[in-house]
C-alpha cells in the first residue's frame, strides 16, 4: 500500500511539516504536543475559506533555533551572544508577535506605525525590559519623534541608520544607534537588487569616522535566499567591514546578519540550518581570532523562516471545469482568492505545497490548476506552469474536498486585499487544545465598510 503521509510530505522535519500527520481515514492532522487537531473538522466547523494559526509551531521553530546557535556558541566557545529579533513586518498579526515574545524573540520594526504597537505591549507592560528594539525603514520626522521618546521612557531601542540624511537627522540621538551597510554580494534570491536603495557603502561609513554610541553594524540582502553559500558569503563580507569600523568606532560590538533564511516551499530542497549556524559561529570565532578584535554579539531576523509553516490556509473547491490543451486536466476553482488572500502566488508566482485535507488516501488523483474566486483571470495557481494532483471530485461521494495551502504565515495577511470585494478568509487561532476566533468571515457589509459604504 502506498504510504501516503510520505507522499504528501507529512512529518518531515526538513520540510517544516514534522507537526502535520493524518488520520486513519486520510485527513489532515496537525499535532501540538500531545494535543492534535483535526483539521477537516475544524474546516467543518469554522467554514471556508479558513486561516489556521498554531502558535505553538511558531515557539517550537523559535526556540529550537535558538537553541540551535546556543549549541555551536558552546561548542566553540564563542564569547558573544546570539539574539534572535522578529522582523515585524513579516507578520504583525497580535498572536503571531506575542508567541515570539514569549519564546525569547527581540523586536525589528520597520515603519512608526509598527513601532507604535510595540509601544502598546510595552506599556501596557507585556515584555520585559530586556527586549531590544531595532527601528529600520526610512525615517520619517514622526518615526524619529516616537523613537526618542520611547528611548526617554526607557524602552531598550536602537535605530538603524540607513542614509546620509539619518545619520544627520539622530546626530543628536542620545541613545545606542546602529549603521545598515550596503555590501555588494551577489546572492541566490529574488530581492538581490542590482542597486539596493538602502543602506550606506563601505566607504561612506568610514567616511563618517567616529559615529556617536555605535552599537550594531546590520544589513539584509533578501528574502528566501536559495543556497546556505549566500548566507555566508554576505556574513564573511560584513565582518571585514565590521573590522574596520570597529576601529574608529570601539563600542561597536553587534554584528546584525537581517532577514534571509529560506523555506522549502516546494517541498524539494532544503539548507540545514544546523550547519548554517555551525558556520556562521566557528567563522566569526576564527576571524575574531585573527584580527584580533573582541568576538561581536550576533543577531539574526529571519523573520520567514520562524513564522511561514505556523499558518495553514484551507479552501473548499466550490466547482471544477475541463482545461482543453494543458498538462493540466481541469481547474478546481476555490472559495476564495489567490490575488486576495496569498496575494505572492500573483506577485512573485509563490509555489506552495497544496495537499488535500480530506480524502487523503485516494488513490487516483487529478493534474489540477486552482483558480480563485475573483473576477480576474489572473487569480490561479498553476504551480510555476505545472500543475497539483489532488484527488477527483467524482470519487468523494458528494462531499466537498478541502485543499489546504501550507506555510502561509509570512507577508501574507499583510499584503492581503479585497478585489472583486471578495470576503478574507476567516482566521481561527489553535492553541492549548482551544479555538479562538481571530477574524470572523466577513460580511458584504462588513467589506462595503471598508470602501466607505
Ligand atoms: C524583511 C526584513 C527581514 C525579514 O526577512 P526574511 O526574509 O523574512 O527573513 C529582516 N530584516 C529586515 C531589515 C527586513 O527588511
Amino acid at each position: 500500500m502506498k504510504n501516503y503521509r510520505k507522499y504528501w510530505k507529512l512529518g518531515r522535519p526538513e520540510y517544516n511539516t514534522e507537526f502535520f500527520d493524518m488520520t486513519k481515514n486520510g485527513e489532515l492532522l496537525v499535532k501540538e504536543g500531545n494535543y492534535q487537531y483535526n483539521i477537516n473538522k475544524l474546516v467543518k466547523k469554522y467554514g471556508s475559506s479558513l486561516e489556521i494559526v498554531f502558535p505553538y509551531i511558531i515557539e517550537k521553530r523559535l526556540s529550537n533555533l535558538i537553541d540551535i546557535f546556543n549549541k555551536h556558541i558552546k561548542l566553540h566557545g564563542y564569547k558573544g551572544r546570539f539574539h534572535y529579533n522578529y522582523p515585524m513586518k513579516v507578520n504583525q498579526n497580535k498572536e503571531v508577535v506575542l508567541s515570539l515574545i514569549s519564546a525569547g524573540a527581540n523586536i525589528e520594526v520597520g515603519s512608526r506605525n509598527e513601532l507604535w504597537l510595540v509601544r502598546q505591549l510595552w506599556e501596557q507592560g507585556q515584555f520585559n525590559n530586556k527586549i531590544r528594539v531595532l527601528c529600520n525603514g526610512p525615517k520619517t520626522q514622526d518615526y524619529i519623534d516616537l523613537i526618542t521618546k520611547l528611548r526617554a521612557e526607557g524602552l531598550n531601542i536602537v535605530p538603524i541608520i540607513e542614509d546620509k540624511n539619518e545619520y544627520l537627522a539622530l546626530k543628536k540621538f542620545r541613545g545606542n544607534v546602529g549603521i545598515r551597510l550596503n555590501i555588494d554580494v551577489k546572492v541566490s534570491s529574488r530581492w538581490d537588487k542590482k542597486i539596493d536603495r538602502f543602506g550606506l557603502y563601505p566607504e561612506e561609513i568610514l567616511s563618517l569616522g567616529k559615529i556617536r554610541n555605535l552599537k550594531i553594524l546590520h544589513y539584509h540582502i533578501g528574502s528566501q535566499i536559495e543556497k546556505s553559500e549566500d548566507i555566508l558569503k554576505p556574513f564573511m563580507r560584513a565582518a571585514e567591514v565590521f573590522a574596520k569600523v570597529r576601529e574608529i568606532n570601539p563600542t561597536l560590538d553587534t554584528l546584525d546578519l537581517g532577514g534571509g533564511l529560506s523555506i522549502p516551499y516546494d517541498k524539494k530542497r532544503a539548507y540545514s540550518v544546523d550547519n548554517v549556524a555551525k558556520r556562521i559561529v566557528g567563522f566569526i570565532r576564527k576571524f575574531s581570532e585573527d584580527r584580533n578584535i573582541p568576538q561581536p554579539d550576533l543577531i539574526v531576523e529571519w523573520g520567514r523562516y520562524i513564522v511561514a509553516p505556523a499558518q495553514i490556509t484551507i479552501y473548499k473547491v466550490v466547482f471544477e471545469k475541463p482545461i482543453a490543451k494543458s498538462v493540466a486536466q481541469r481547474w478546481y476553482v476555490i472559495d476564495g482568492s489567490f490575488m486576495n488572500d496569498l496575494l505572492d502566488t500573483w506577485a512573485i508566482h509563490q509555489k506552495w505545497h497544496v495537499v488535500p485535507v480530506n480524502y487523503m488516501k485516494e488513490k487516483k488523483l487529478a493534474r489540477i490548476w486552482l483558480a480563485g474566486s475573483s473576477c480576474d483571470s489572473d487569480d490561479k495557481y498553476t504551480a510555476g506552469g505545472s500543475y497539483v494532483l489532488l484527488p477527483r471530485l467524482e470519487d468523494m461521494n458528494g462531499e466537498p474536498l478541502y485543499v489546504a495551502f501550507f506555510d502561509t504565515g509570512a507577508y501574507q495577511d499583510p499584503l492581503a486585499s479585497h478585489h472583486c470585494l471578495l470576503s478574507s478568509p476567516a482566521k481561527i487561532i489553535v492553541q492549548d487544545g482551544a479555538i479562538t476566533v481571530a477574524r470572523k468571515r466577513e460580511t458584504p457589509k462588513d467589506v462595503g465598510k471598508l470602501f466607505g459604504w
